[in-house]
């Protein structure tokens, strides 16, 4: 049997059954996910490398615009530093909440 009452592991939205499926489907991202005794058991994430991908790239260009900013010696412009620093932490956090989910994939 199904456990009642999960929620997507992603988003958090509530999931709901298919029938004669034994996985539970997430409304909201399209997350879907098997649980086992109650625990989480395996995943797919739609466009889950993509978006791998474009935290990482998007990491790269933050580096690179706080670098080319801080070169800019007495004339940076510390807010915008400050702004980019704060962009990357959003990033960094959402690269390690999604590759949390890493070892579910592979066992879809
Ligand atoms: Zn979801």
């Amino acid at each position: 049997m199904l456990s009642e009452e999960e929620h997507c592991p992603l988003c958090n939205a509530m999931m709901s059954e298919g029938e004669g499926v034994d996985y539970l489907t997430c409304g909201r991202c399209g997350t879907l996910a098997r649980f086992r005794g109650g625990q989480l058991d395996a995943l797919f994430i739609p466009g889950y490398r993509r978006r791998l991908e474009e935290l990482e790239r998007r990491n790269r260009e933050l580096l690179e615009m706080i670098e080319a900013e801080g070169r800019k010696g007495e004339l940076r412009d510390m807010r915008a530093i400050r702004s980019l620093h704060e962009e990357r932490q959003r990033i960094l956090s959402e690269f390690s909440f999604y590759s949390y989910f890493q070892q579910f994939l592979e066992r879809w």
